[in-house]
């Protein structure tokens, strides 16, 4: 891994310390000239003409996002986010009375809230499955909580705080000894981390474009296995996911493309296609070690600030990491760190409320780092840090 040349390609990198890649990255050079020769062609030869001509290498992104995750070109649907991808995938379920929802300690809260939804309509019943010592989903207890009304497991593998990486493999293992559906939200480890849906052995995955991606914003995608595809059906179906062919009756498709809308932002496409080449190029095995060792750094060296709290969880950590600084909110130390041209987000409650509500926490400075960034990045960075602790 070449950094200089990697930050190069990475125009953004002169102009901010960015430590919001969890929020959004930096897109890399190729991935927005694609979004924007594409949307020129557009304003040229028309939007309908345009994707005519370039039938091939839209095609190309559904094979490009299989290899990357390990699964087949009809398995992938392509959505505006991960939140859409993710509610196709939920609600398509058949949920009867009494079906039970287990869930992780660190769901995000837009998961929750559907299956919340759900539950006005469907006498279901939603159960978290407690942590382990580490503070990762709980296998042994998954498994104590296993029987045949369990319809779905819903995991978060990798939280929008904390560091921490759910054991998703493992929980594979049990979903699959039992007939129930099991849904993973990798919104935030897709592009960080090796994610293999084989490996997983999930029916369905969601993720986002823009996060570790390092694509363009308002893309995303779904995986669903083969075999699930057809018991899966979505809470709505337009003339490009289904066929309307006489008075009464549909014919709807059989590949994942049943998930999705007729209407696509396409420039964001051909960018995301690039992104995922981009990060396939560099290798995903690559990426997560340089992640994972820049964050540690980070991890570390904030922890030995005075006044600094990290609030990292997990027996295996990723690119993000959150603290707190003693009697300075989230905000503020976001916005001191701003003026600095540093980039970081906060986490609310509100986000994962259950993790917030047990280890008695509110709001979080979250720090997410990638593979451009530098450790001469994160020696600036806890330099700013002290110096906010001091005001
Ligand atoms: C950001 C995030 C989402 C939502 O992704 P969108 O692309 O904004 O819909 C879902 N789950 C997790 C864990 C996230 O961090």
């Amino acid at each position: 891994m070449n950094i200089n040349t990697l930050r190069d390609d990475t125009p953004g990198t002169k102009n901010v310390i960015h430590f919001n890649n969890a929020g959004a990255s930096l897109m890399p050079r190729v991935v927005t000239k694609n979004v924007i020769n594409y949307l020129s062609k557009e304003s040229q030869y028309g939007g309908y003409e345009t994707a005519d001509k370039n039938r091939k290498s839209i095609e190309q992104t559904y094979s490009t996002i299989g290899k990357f995750i390990n699964a087949y070109p009809d398995e992938i649907a392509l959505l505006e986010n991960a939140t859409a991808a993710w509610n196709m995938a939920f609600f398509s379920i058949y949920f009867s009375d009494g079906d039970r929802i287990l869930t992780s300690k660190s769901e995000y809260a837009s998961n929750y809230l559907s299956y919340l939804r759900l539950k006005e309509k469907v006498d279901i019943q939603i159960e978290v499955i407690p942590n382990d010592e580490h503070g990762q989903t709980s296998v042994t207890s998954l498994k104590k909580m296993m029987d045949k009304n369990v319809k779905l497991i819903s995991i978060t593998h990798i939280p929008t705080n904390s560091g921490l990486v759910n054991p998703v493999e493992k929980i594979g293992d049990i979903a699959q000894k039992y007939d129930c559906s099991y849904l993973v939200d990798a919104c935030q480890s897709v592009g960080q981390y090796p994610v293999d849906v084989k490996k997983i052995g999930c029916d369905m995955l969601s993720a986002t474009g823009r996060k570790y991606l390092r694509g363009p914003r308002g893309t995303g995608f779904l995986y669903v296995k083969r075999d699930q595809i057809e018991n899966l059906l979505p809470p709505f179906i337009d003339l490009h996911a289904a066929k309307w062919t006489s008075e009464q009756e549909y014919k709807i498709r059989n590949d994942a493309r049943r998930f999705e809308n007729w209407e696509m932002n396409y420039a964001g496409i051909m960018g995301l296609q690039k992104a995922v080449e981009y990060a396939n190029d560099i290798g995903i095995n690559t990426i997560w070690k340089r992640v994972t060792k820049l964050a540690e750094k980070l991890r570390w060296q904030l922890a030995e600030l005075p006044g600094v709290t990290v609030h990292d969880i997990g027996e295996i950590k990723g690119g993000i990491i959150t603290f707190t600084v003693d009697s300075i909110s989230a905000q503020e130390v976001k916005k001191n760190l701003s003026k600095k041209g540093i980039n970081v987000s906060t986490s609310s409650k509100n986000s994962t409320l259950l993790d917030m509500q047990e280890r008695n926490l509110s709001n979080l400075v979250r720090a997410s780092v990638h593979y451009y960034n530098t450790e001469s990045e994160i020696e600036q960075f806890c330099n700013a840090v002290k110096n906010v602790t001091k005001q």
